[in-house]
This record gives structure tokens, C-alpha cells and sequence, in this order.
């Protein structure tokens, strides 16, 4: 832009201005923000906000107090704790409370869940048809890794090649995955038996359209899951409506310690449809089995008639208290004022990166609102020296190869006076050449 353009202004000055205009600002005082950072990892490992800690400590009281009655006398009690949770969760997901809980970790519901439903379909050992041919699993090419690893193993523990059967739309850019093309693979083939495409992409940000590809799976015969690891808690869904005729997605899974603030290694989050209650999971446990008679100690397994089926061992209830504190701040928020906050972040970064930085630096996350989540992707060819420069400077965000550097306005603590400061320090350490400093990139997790 030349000298005698009248383009955007941006300052710090501006910065606060929005910052003293925004209604959530005051939520930023829940959480525990590192001194002197401006913290934008928040789509890796949220910061821990007082309420979380607050429902920990009570938890931790309460096995103090009341040891093996906890189960019963804990308010919440312990022994419905996963199914507690779900309910909490279910307005942030758009579901009924009966179609989610928490329980297990992301890798492991994608293991539980993928299996349950390959279980269900012609061409498994289990399923209708165990002569017919395999049924495929559509997954991308810009997959989180996981993923992709527990679907093999689900295939190959029923005989089923996962070199042929894993089929991975390609993406176009190497960011974004066409909606369209998962659209074109569904009408080539006839064998897909699910779609399980991430609601978001964990590298360029890029939200996926879960109405579109739930009635396309149904269209064709398939079963439509989700991986919302990286948008439950800042994206706004609506997993019980979403197809052509509101029927829902069929089921989904999601991380409590990215968005939703519940502490490393949260217990995770998984949605079941209404309709598919009474089918026998994968990894059945007895944490699964209906509550009422739980505790008869029978040997066969009487299957909730909710989500809660899909929970395998005793809930982790350390693990699973921050969720309750965590979730109550979101939902008071509303996740609708969240997500608007998150959008007006990333929109303002996004302005910051076109107006301020050099031409090396480009963004890889798609610009419009409904193809956007919670972070973008600021894309340089010197990305991994940038971030490390970045990060010793306070600027906490996230490196992936192979040019990636992940920025992450978190909207319940990120201040617009944070993305101002964030782009700066990148534009100094662009200018002054201070990431020439840095070794190129070693191992390690970023
Ligand atoms: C973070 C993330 C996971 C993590 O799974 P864990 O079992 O919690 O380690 C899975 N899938 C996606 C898309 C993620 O972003």
C-alpha cells in the first residue's frame, strides 16, 4: 500500500478502544494469565480459569471428606459425574442431553466410535453382511494425525485393509479441504460407510461445513461423524439439527483442554445421536452399562439407553472436574457472544497481518466468517525461527510444519490489545532479521 493510500489505521490506541467496548472482556480476570505473555495458544491447551479450579479443589475436598461415598453423597455426585458433564456441554454443542457425555480421551472415542459403527455395516464380521464387500472411512489428507491412526487400527482389527479402505479426500492448497470434493468422492464410490471429517482443521483453521457434509454422507447411504476437537467451546454448533432434514450428525468427539479450558489431558467429550442409542459400542466397559443396575455386578452388559453407553472405566473424576467450573463460564458467556468475539479477533489479526507485515507473510485461513474457527494460520517461509523468536519475546503461539505459525486469540481472555502486540513483535523480529538467531527447526513439541 502506498504513503498516499487512506487504508486502515490501526493502532494500539485503537486496539483499546475495542478492548474497553467488548462485553466479555471482564471474563479475562477468571483466568490465570502468565505474567508479561500474551498467550495465543489457547486452540492447544486453554489457560485455567478459577472456576475450573474451583470444581477441582471442591472434587479434591470432597475425596478428603468423604472418600468412597463420594460416588453417592458428592454434590454433584461422582457416579453420574460423565453423564452431569454432557448435560452442561450439550447446549454448546447443539444436542440433547442424553446424546452427549464426557468420558475417555479424543483418541480413544474416535477408536470406540468408528468401530461401533463399522460394526453396524455390511462387509465387517460383525455387521449384516459379513460376505459383502468392506465398507471405506472418508477422512482428508490434512487430517490430525490421530485420527487416521485409530481408523486403521479399527479396520485392521476386522480383517479389513486400511490401505484400501481409508480413503483421504485430497486437498487442493495443501490448506483447506473442498467441501465439494467430498461431495464428487461419495457419488464415485459406492462402499463409503462413514465420513468422519474434522469440524475444523487443526493447521490453516479452516471450519468445515458440517450441515453440508452430514447431508451428503446421508445421501449416500453413509454415516456422518465428527472430529470438533478444535472448535467445541469457541464455534457455535448445532451437531442435533445438522442435514438436510435435521436429522443430526451421527456422532462426534472433542478435546476439554483446547477451547473449553479444562486442563491437560481433560477427559474428553463424545456425541451420540438419539438414534443410534442401543447400539453396542466397540469398547464396551462397564462404566456404560445402565446405572441402575451397574452395581448388580452381572456379567452381561446392560447398555445405557443414552451416549453414556460409550463410556468405558470409572469416570476420572480429577480429570473431569475442571470441565464443570471451565463449561459454566461458557455457557454464561454464551457461546453465540464467544463465538462473535472469537470472529472480530481473527478478523482484527487478520487485518493487522495484510496491513503490517511484510509480503513473506501471508495467511492460510479461509477469510470468510462460516469457513473460519478460532485461530489463523499465519503462513512464512521462516515460520519455525519466527515463532521461537516470538515466544521468547511473551508471543506464546504454536508452530506446524511445514510453514505454519498458529495464532490463537482465545476469546474469553485474549485482548484485542494482545493481537496488536502479538503483530508487532512479529513485524519487529521480520525487520531486524532476529529470528536469523534461531536454529532451524529440531524436535520437540511447540
Ligand atoms: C487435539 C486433537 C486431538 C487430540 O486427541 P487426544 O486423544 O486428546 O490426544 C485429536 N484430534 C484432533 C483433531 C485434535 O485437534
Amino acid at each position: 500500500m502506498s504513503d498516499t493510500d487512506a487504508g486502515p489505521t490501526h493502532s494500539l490506541a485503537e486496539a483499546r478502544e475495542r478492548d474497553a467496548d467488548d462485553s466479555l472482556r471482564g471474563y479475562r480476570d477468571h483466568f490465570s494469565v502468565p505474567d508479561g505473555e500474551r498467550y495465543m495458544d489457547g486452540n492447544s491447551l486453554g489457560l485455567a480459569p478459577d472456576t475450573a479450579l474451583a470444581t477441582l479443589d471442591r472434587v479434591v475436598d470432597e475425596w478428603r471428606a468423604l472418600a468412597i461415598r463420594g460416588w453417592e453423597a458428592a454434590d454433584p455426585d461422582w457416579f453420574h459425574y460423565g453423564e452431569h458433564l454432557g448435560d452442561l456441554l450439550a447446549p454448546l454443542v447443539g444436542a440433547r442431553e442424553s446424546e452427549v457425555v464426557v468420558a475417555n480421551s479424543t483418541t480413544v472415542n474416535i477408536h470406540t466410535l468408528i468401530g461401533t459403527f463399522l460394526d453396524t455395516l455390511p462387509g465387517t464380521p460383525a455387521g449384516p453382511d459379513p460376505a459383502a464387500d468392506p465398507p471405506a472411512v472418508l477422512v482428508n489428507d490434512l487430517d490430525f494425525p490421530t485420527d487416521h491412526y485409530a481408523i486403521r487400527a479399527q479396520f485392521r482389527q476386522r480383517g479389513i485393509d486400511p490401505d484400501e479402505q481409508l480413503v483421504a479426500v485430497e486437498s487442493r492448497d495443501g490448506r483447506t479441504i473442498d467441501e465439494g470434493d467430498i461431495e464428487a468422492v461419495l457419488r464415485e464410490r459406492d462402499d463409503v460407510g462413514i465420513v468422519f471429517m474434522p469440524s475444523v482443521l487443526y493447521r490453516s483453521g479452516q471450519l468445515l461445513d458440517v450441515d453440508r457434509i452430514t447431508a451428503a454422507a446421508h445421501e449416500h447411504g453413509a454415516l456422518a461423524g465428527f472430529d470438533c476437537a478444535h472448535s467445541v467451546g469457541a464455534v457455535d454448533h448445532a451437531l442435533g439439527d445438522a442435514g438436510d432434514d435435521d436429522e443430526g450428525a451421527d456422532f462426534a468427539v472433542w478435546c476439554s483442554y483446547k477451547y473449553l479450558n479444562a486442563g491437560p489431558g481433560a477427559t474428553a467429550g463424545l456425541y451420540v445421536n438419539e438414534r443410534h442409542h442401543g447400539t453396542t459400542p466397540a469398547l464396551a466397559g462397564w462404566w456404560g452399562n445402565d446405572k441402575s443396575t451397574q452395581f448388580e455386578m452381572r456379567h452381561t452388559y446392560d447398555q445405557a439407553d443414552t451416549a453414556g453407553a460409550w463410556q468405558i472405566g470409572t469416570v476420572p473424576m480429577l480429570s473431569s472436574a475442571p470441565i464443570e467450573g471451565a463449561t459454566e463460564l461458557v455457557r454464561e458467556a454464551g457461546i453465540d457472544a464467544v463465538r462473535e468475539k472469537s470472529l472480530a479477533l481473527t478478523d482484527y489479526l487478520i487485518d493487522l497481518v495484510d496491513d503490517r507485515l511484510g509480503d513473506d507473510f501471508s495467511v492460510g485461513t479461509p477469510r470468510e466468517h462460516d469457513r473460519r474457527g478460532g485461530h489463523v494460520a499465519i503462513e512464512h517461509p521462516e515460520g519455525y525461527r519466527v515463532s521461537e523468536a516470538l515466544r521468547d519475546r511473551g508471543g506464546v503461539v504454536d508452530f506446524r510444519p511445514p510453514n505454519v505459525v498458529r495464532v490463537c486469540p482465545a476469546p474469553l481472555y485474549t485482548r484485542f490489545e494482545d493481537v496488536w502486540h502479538v503483530v508487532e513483535t512479529i513485524r519487529e523480529i521480520d525487520e531486524t532479521g532476529a529470528y536469523r538467531d534461531y536454529d532451524p527447526r529440531g524436535a520437540g513439541v511447540t
